[in-house]
């Protein structure tokens, strides 16, 4: 076996089945600075005609001091038929100079460091020193290799190794890629959600529109990240989008938390002279000078608005604004997320992200339920069944029935103005007279509810009040008390009372008849029960309009 000292923390070993590697040649504690590196010469990442940079690249490697130029030689080449000796290395070798980089380098040792999807170090190109740094992430044992990650995006095994055959031209049996197969679908299921998350935070759309609903998905995010193992640099860029958030709504006291862990978290993994980590630290200090201050004020705090007393568990409550007594086992209809407005829907001929995925990257299907929700507003019947209707926006959009009977299956008397309109996984689509709406085609998506919109949301407000148990606790709909002891309606099975008395009062004074009539409708029920940021498969309406 060959082996070169490099310095104190590790040695180059060959390693079976992988050319050579990185391995530790004593105990490396999380942290610390393995090595830092100036590239031997930079490359520019794809885009350019592979001749011009194959030819770039001849010319560089041509004036490389002898020793150097056999070390470039030496490194593994994984597309030495499809690109020869000098550019099949590059394309092997190269390592990002940056996270959004346009150029890559290659690099006489970091570049011999193998891929692990479940990694032990972090590789960042450092602006300043123009060097890349290689941490520690998690402590290291002598003896253990050290790894990092190759790809950009962390999706599940399939998706992985795919990516990594393509790009790397091998086929990854790190640990977590060789979990048995129960251990590994669990892990699937949270890559899958993690990159569902990621997918969702990073579009950015929803820092102003939905905050807070987005900064629990941060909450989420960083829950599973940690719930993985993963110490990588998921976490520190989880708490800037954390503290974006709050900085976008003048919430400067929760600002200075999120960059103060957005700074810590990250120093592990670049040291405290990367420019990233720096920025981090001023913005803790002073979280106004970003951007997105003031843009809006709907959360404002000041710095000292700090708790300084609370628990552990109750500090991180206040900083994710997660409020106990609203936890819910029923769907909030106001929700934007299931239930989106016009706006936000998917446009027909785009593949948004938010809405759908890929796990084998040629088809696509929902990540999640939908429902558009909307007031019909007017009717139109000339050919087809056209429905004019209004969401809670107050967009007024036209739905057209393309259904095979052409809105004839819909029982006419619940074609009406004020009542309420739910289609399931609604798209915008562009009519030929350039207007948008709705084209509806699939009888089984749509559902007619008797009721204005905005009846409905309150109704779904009451469901949110009366219906929730919280640890084992309830509020009676008649009397408005808090008990464990309560007793359901039996009819709808969403609201419930002390006894008799209280379900008298809540039947016949507090309108609990018309809304008991109207939750014994299955389709209703659904909308409530569902489980709307989980698909499994597509949900349909039982056709009961
Ligand atoms: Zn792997
Ligand atoms: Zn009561
Ligand atoms: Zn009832």
């Amino acid at each position: 076996m060959q082996s070169a000292i490099c310095n104190c923390l590790y040695t180059i070993e060959a390693i079976p089945g992988k050319s050579h590697g990185l391995i530790a040649a004593t105990t490396i504690a999380k942290g610390t600075r393995i090595l830092s590196e100036f590239p031997l010469f930079k490359v520019p990442k794809g885009g350019n005609s592979k001749k011009r940079v194959r030819d770039s690249i001849s010319d560089k490697v041509a004036v490389l001091p002898e020793e150097q130029r056999q070390t470039f030689l030496s490194l593994h080449n994984s597309f030495e038929d499809e690109d020869g000796p000098v550019l099949g290395r590059v394309r092997t070798n190269a390592l990002p100079l940056g996270s959004n980089a346009t150029m890559g380098g290659i690099f006489l040792e970091s570049s011999r460091i193998n891929h692990s999807c479940n990694p032990n170090a972090q590789n960042t190109w450092n602006d300043n020193l123009q060097k890349l740094t290689i941490h520690a992430i998690r402590d290291i044992s002598k003896g253990d290799e050290i790894t990092i990650f190759y790809l950009t995006a962390r999706r599940n095994r399939s998706a992985r190794l795919r990516a990594l055959q393509t790009d790397f031209c091998f086929t990854c049996s790190c640990s977590l890629c060789s979990l048995p197969l129960d251990q590994r679908k669990t892990s699937d299921e949270r890559w899958d959600e993690i990159h569902r998350l990621d997918s969702s935070i990073g579009s950015g759309t929803g820092i102003l529109s939905a905050p807070l609903q987005t900064l629990h998905d941060v909450h989420k995010l960083l829950d599973l990240v940690h719930d993985e193992g993963f110490a990588d640099a998921s976490v520190p860029r989880a708490y800037y989008d954390a503290f974006q958030i709050a900085i976008t709504h003048g919430d400067i006291a929760r600002a200075r938390v999120f960059a103060e862990r957005a700074a810590s978290t990250r120093e592990i993994l670049e040291g405290n002279d990367s420019p990233t980590v720096q920025r981090m630290k001023s913005l803790a200090t002073n979280p106004t000078q970003h951007l997105a201050h003031g843009l809006s004020q709907k959360w404002r705090t000041t710095g000292d608005d700090v708790p300084k007393e609370l628990a552990n568990d109750e500090f991180e409550r206040w900083l994710w604004r997660e409020n106990t007594t609203q936890v819910s086992q029923y769907a909030d209809l106001r929700s934007e997320t299931a239930f989106p407005l016009f706006d936000d829907l998917p446009e027909e001929n785009d593949i948004s992200l938010e809405f759908y995925e890929s796990t084998d990257g040629f088809s696509y299907r929902p990540r999640k339920h939908w429902c558009f929700l909307a007031e019909i507003i007017d009717v139109e019947n000339f050919m087809r069944l056209r429905l004019i209707v209004k969401d809670k926006a107050g967009r007024k959009v036209p739905i057209a029935f393309y259904t095979e009977s052409r809105g004839l299956e819909v029982d006419p008397s619940y074609i009406q103005e004020g009542f309420t309109v739910a289609i399931l996984y609604a798209e915008q689509h562009g009519f030929l007279d350039l207007s948008v709406g709705i084209r509806h085609e699939n009888p089984t998506a749509i559902k007619i509810v008797p009721l204005p919109l905005d009846e409905l949301l309150t109704l779904s407000d009451k469901v949110q009040q009366y219906a929730t148990e919280l640890k084992g606790v309830r509020t009676c709909q008649g009397c408005n008390q808090k008990a464990a002891t309560l007793k359901k309606c039996s009819r709808c099975g969403f609201f419930w009372y002390c006894d008799k008395s209280c379900q008298i009062a809540g039947w016949k004074e507090k309108g609990h008849k018309a809304d008991c009539k109207l939750l014994k409708d299955p389709d209703l029920q659904r909308l409530f029960l569902m489980k709307w940021n989980v698909f499994e498969d597509y949900y349909r309406f039982g056709m009961t309009v």
